[in-house]
């Protein structure tokens, strides 16, 4: 059987009316020159849409290489995030990204994980670091400060015009239930960019976030780190059967359920991949969702750090 890809031209809308491509690059362990490289092949291929981090330590290659593409800026999706150790201070935090970027405003900037890290354990001055306790674990500050506040401060962000829009990451149900419940909460999240693949699928999360008008993001969409979901039996054989790369079958199961998904990669070829998707038949749809039925659930990126109802 031979199956039609084409590319991902598809956006999503967001609650602030704006639009946001559907398949976008993710640039987390994208290095130094790879992350200006790996920017400027997505924006030759297509791509409309970046997402890094402050913590990624890759702002200016990627900013770079928006540049040096000649694509215009209104025509990108630039995405980055706060910092743990910032939460304090979103708006210098977003001041410094820019500078790095080498941009005059972001589309997205999202607090990257509803916990704040206690900058009295950082080392050498470096606030973009994981400050740790003597015992090796991550300095996690519960006591003097939380993500209401956090929020409270993103919410003036959008009016400076350096961002368009202001998100969550990593937020669980009962992050955005409080959140939302909060006295000084104004504006809802745009996005909340969560991990999710076919053996974590967050049906829950994701029904939640539509109910809310919170465009849920897909990160680590092929199971991160050597995207060992293209290595599962079921994947394999959707593939095969439909004459695509098993890539193909997992971001269009991803586009499929209707959100954004940022797949990583610094290889030409992978990064033009990703972004074809074709209509997987309901058959082969629901077998994909029925790989974390039969195998279970499966977290690669470990949020144990982050006092997920430390708040309630
Ligand atoms: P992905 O699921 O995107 O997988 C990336 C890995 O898959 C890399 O090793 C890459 O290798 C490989 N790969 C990519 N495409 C293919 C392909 N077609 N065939 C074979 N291998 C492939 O993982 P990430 O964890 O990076 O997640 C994606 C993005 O989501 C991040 O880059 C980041 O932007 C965001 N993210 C956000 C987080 C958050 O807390 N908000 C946490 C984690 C990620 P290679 O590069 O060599 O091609």
């Amino acid at each position: 059987m031979s199956t039609t890809l084409h590319d991902s031209t598809k956006t999503l809308s967001l609650n602030t009316g704006a639009q946001i491509p559907q398949v976008g690059l993710g640039t987390w362990q994208s290095k130094d020159n790879d992350a200006y490289k790996s920017v400027l092949a997505a924006l030759k291929a297509g791509y409309k849409h970046i997402d890094t981090a402050a913590i990624y330590r890759n702002e200016d290659q990627v900013g770079q290489a928006i540049k040096d593409s000649g694509v215009p800026r209104e025509e990108i999706f630039v995405t980055t995030k706060l910092w743990s150790t910032q939460h304090h201070e979103p708006a210098k935090a977003l001041d410094e990204s820019l500078q790095r970027l080498g941009l005059d405003y972001v589309d997205l900037y999202l607090i990257h994980w509803p916990a704040r890290l206690d900058t009295n354990y950082i080392k050498d001055g470096d606030i973009l670091s994981v400050p740790t306790k003597a015992d090796g674990s991550r300095a996690v500050d519960v006591t003097n400060w939380n993500f209401i506040k956090t929020w409270e401060l993103m919410q003036e962000l959008p009016k400076t015009g350096k961002t368009k829009a202001i998100g969550v990451s990593n937020f669980s149900i009962n992050n955005l239930k409080d959140l939302l419940a909060s006295p000084g909460n104004k504006l809802t999240p745009a996005a909340n960019q969560v991990e999710i693949h076919p053996l974590l699928p967050q049906n829950e999360l994701i029904n939640f976030c539509k109910s809310k008008k919170i465009m849920i993001e897909a990160y680590s969409p092929l199971g991160s780190t050597d995207a060992p979901l293209l290595k599962e039996p079921t994947i394999l054989k959707i593939a095969k059967k439909n004459n695509v790369q098993p890539g193909h079958v997992v971001i269009s199961w991803h586009a499929q359920r209707g959100y954004v998904v940022l797949p990583k990669s610094v290889n030409p070829d992978r990064i033009e991949t990703n972004r074809k998707i074709f209509t997987l038949s309901n058959e082969d749809f629901e077998a994909i969702n029925n790989i974390s039925k039969e195998k279970g659930e499966k977290r690669v990126v470990n949020p144990n750090w982050s006092p997920f109802e430390a708040f309630k």
